[in-house]
């Protein structure tokens, strides 16, 4: 059997649609698209019929999509951008403890330059509830910015409730929707955002090529100084062939969303489900049904995350156990403990991300492997066997 791969909310295989309009991007069309000339107006055309397409799929207008290097860097330019620009207005920036790093990391930079931040918890399903939001805000609030889906768990915010809250104070609001778009319907108008971060390796498009969406008027300070490209407030060469796989993707995971969700979300359940059926003493991390369609994140007691993963390697299945980001530390995942796991839970943590080429087939093969794996391990674990005196005592 093939290798199994459910990491796909680390990054995923890049779509074969996606692929072949790059390549000619590396050939034929290799103008600087900022160029007057030929060779240089045809990488634009291909430039700005990417733009159309990812502004089609979010509602946008094209003149308020700005591509960027990913998700890290929009959420950087969108957060200090907005920061920067309105610090007459006030100083003080709300987001939540769950937010990805690319957010929070930057959010603590601006502590550091003068701005105070307030991170709003969650519930134990990872929910941010929206009248915490509003309570949040003061006079000297600027930005708003809160994920649209948690990369780790999976669970689904309520934005649209948060946009409307942003809209009537007159707040400048964000939304990391880098693992929400591609997979769930994502409407700027409908949610309400002034800034939108998404990348294009989250929805098999390319690596290091993303964008965010700036709305008409938003005031927001230019990230990245030189020429004049991204009319103006983001310079360095155009990224051609990237942006150009990263609106074919997109296009593509927007035409067949549906289907996939659908088809996702019963690969998902049959997963959660399994995983909870056979294997004792573990709980499902997240909301139970507002969550994306391929995530799946479950805690198992007795077992260290890490020890997991690199069985489940070897049986040939790729998982993560929490952010890619974080695994090589071994501080538990900020997310898993704002839910209100305890450290010793949280470490026994598995992501399984799934695709819509994942196949019945590699559920069931995980189902069967899991549960020999998670055996093994807690024949060897002294808190096991803590455990199953103590219980034999009772
Ligand atoms: C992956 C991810 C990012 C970072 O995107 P890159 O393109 O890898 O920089 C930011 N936010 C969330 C929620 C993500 O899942």
């Amino acid at each position: 059997m093939d290798r199994i791969y459910m990491d796909n909310a680390a990054t995923t295989a890049i779509a074969p649609e996606a692929l072949s309009v790059m390549l000619p991007c590396f050939g034929l069309t290799y103008g600087n698209a900022s160029s007057i000339h030929a060779t240089g107006r045809e990488a634009r055309q291909k430039m700005e019929d990417a733009r159309r397409t990812v502004a089609a799929c979010l509602g946008a207008k094209a003149n308020e999509i700005y591509f960027t290097s990913g998700g890290s860097e929009s959420d950087n330019w969108a957060i200090k951008g907005a920061a920067f620009a309105n610090k007459k207005k006030g100083n003080h920036i709300i987001t939540s403890q769950i937010e990805h790093h690319a957010v929070l990391h930057t959010c603590e930079w601006l502590e550091k330059q003068g701005f105070e931040v307030t991170y709003l918890p969650v519930d134990e399903y990872g929910l941010i509830n929206p009248e915490d939001v509003e309570k949040a805000i003061t006079d000297q609030t600027i930005l708003i910015s809160i994920m649209a889906a948690n990369n780790e768990i999976g669970t689904i915010e309520p934005i649209a409730e948060i946009g409307k809250i942003a809209k009537a104070h007159k707040v400048l609001f964000h939304c990391d929707a880098v693992q929400a778009v591609g997979a769930i319907p994502v409407d700027v108008n409908d949610w309400n955002v002034d800034l939108l971060s998404l990348s294009g390796h989250k929805f098999h498009g390319p690596k290091g090529v993303g964008a965010l969406y700036i709305r008409t008027g938003a005031k927001v300070e230019t990230f990245m100084h030189g020429g004049a490209q991204e009319r103006g407030r983001r310079a360095t060469t155009e990224n051609v062939p990237g942006i150009v796989g990263l609106a074919a993707a997109l296009y593509k995971a927007c035409s067949n969303m549906e289907e996939n969700a659908c088809k996702m979300m019963m690969l998902r359940d049959k997963l959660i489900n399994g995983i909870l059926e056979k294997i004792p003493h573990t709980r499902l991390n997240g909301h139970p049904f507002k969550r994306l369609p391929g995530n799946v994140n479950v805690s198992v007691r007795f077992v260290e995350g890490e020890a997991l993963l690199l069985r489940l390697d070897l049986a040939g299945i790729s998982a993560s156990s929490g952010s890619a980001c974080t695994s090589g530390s071994l501080d538990p995942s900020h997310v898993l403990l704002a839910i209100g796991l305890p450290h010793e839970i949280a470490h026994g943590s598995l992501r399984l991300s799934l695709a819509d080429t994942n196949t019945e087939e590699e559920v069931e093969e995980v189902l069967r492997v899991l549960p020999e794996i998670v055996t093994t391990l807690r024949d060897m674990s002294p808190l096991y066997e803590l455990y199953l005196e103590e219980e034999k005592a009772k």
